[in-house]
């Protein structure tokens, strides 16, 4: 059995390279580049780095990035005026608030606040819906990520059965979704499944987004398989493990990702290419 390691950091330095390619071209023509604005609330250290990969993944490919990084003691209103604000600001294509917020914010108020238009992480219930009903929509990044991995790969996608483990409105739903325009037969299994391990082994493809390290085994992989781990676990020692035991997984399955370097750099990738989208509907429409 070949197993290949999926190396979601070379393919996403490739892309962000064609997309710094496309900045530089249109950027030259249109007098201006692409800016993102990344608004951080409060000083999670994981998602301080995440905003931080992001700025500079913005830099890397030509744009502007604003961090705009708030006190956790920012109130609602302060946090939606500011996203009105940069709504308005006809400089700014892309907003993206990193989650999670204070649980004194309203995340979906939050997100419902952002322009649709400029909503690069596709999170908005206006593009969520565009998503569920084949209009154009932004499409919510990891997902965007796992199938552009699934494409690089020339993994076959119509017909075979693809089991997704997680439901969350950020990764979960969105990858079942995506799979299945693909023509995968898609299962969603979550902490209420029974019997995960027999349902696992029945995937080609298996995307597991749950949080939790070594919940999937290569005993529950069936031989052959795809295997995207989107998990971002820390261990005690520091070090970051997905949601699969890349050890006995990586034995079994055809093909895996690691993690780290994976999905992760896929989903900044995506981001970039989500806020070059922005740019060129609104260059276009100027
Ligand atoms: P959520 O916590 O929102 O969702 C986790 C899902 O896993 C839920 O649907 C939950 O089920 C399910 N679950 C929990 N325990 C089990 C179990 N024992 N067996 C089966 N399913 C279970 O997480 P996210 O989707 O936001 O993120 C998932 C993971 O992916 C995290 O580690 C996160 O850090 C990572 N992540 C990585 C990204 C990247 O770029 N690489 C981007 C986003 C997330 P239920 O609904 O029943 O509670």
């Amino acid at each position: 059995m070949g197993n290949m390691i999926i190396d979601g950091k070379q393919i996403a330095q490739h892309l962000k390279e064609e997309i710094r390619e496309q900045v530089q071209q249109l950027a030259t023509q249109n007098g201006r580049k692409p800016r993102l604005d990344v608004i951080i609330v409060g000083e999670n250290p994981a998602s301080k780095t995440y905003v931080r990969s992001k700025i500079n993944a913005t830099e890397f490919c030509g744009m502007d990035g604003e961090l705009i990084a708030l006190p956790k003691t920012t109130s609602q209103e302060e946090l939606l005026r500011i996203i009105r604000d940069l709504n308005e600001n006809e400089a700014v294509d892309g907003i993206l608030v990193q989650l999670p917020l204070p649980k004194h914010i309203d995340e979906q108020e939050v997100i419902h606040a952002i322009a649709p238009e400029k909503d690069v992480d596709g999170f908005h219930p206006e593009n969520v819906a565009r998503l569920w009903l084949n209009q154009p929509a932004i499409v919510p990044c990891t997902p965007m990520g796992i199938m552009e991995l699934l494409k690089q790969t020339h993994t076959p996608l119509a017909g075979r059965h693809a089991v997704v483990v997680g439901r969350s409105n950020i990764v979960g739903k969105p990858i079942a979704k995506l799979l299945l325009d693909e023509n995968c037969t898609v299962t969603i299994a979550h902490s209420r499944t029974s019997d995960l391990a027999q349902i696992c082994r029945e995937a080609d493809i298996l995307v597991v987004a749950v949080g939790r390290s070594h919940l999937i085994t290569g005993e529950m992989i069936k031989p052959g398989a795809t295997v995207i781990d989107v998990g971002i676990n820390r261990t005690e020692d520091g070090k970051l493990v997905g949601d699969v035991d890349f050890e006995s997984a990586s034995k079994v399955a055809g093909a895996i990702t690691p993690v780290p370097g994976g999905v992760g750099p896929m989903t900044i990738a995506m981001l970039m290419r989500n806020t070059y989208q922005c740019y060129v509907s609104r260059i276009s429409n100027e």
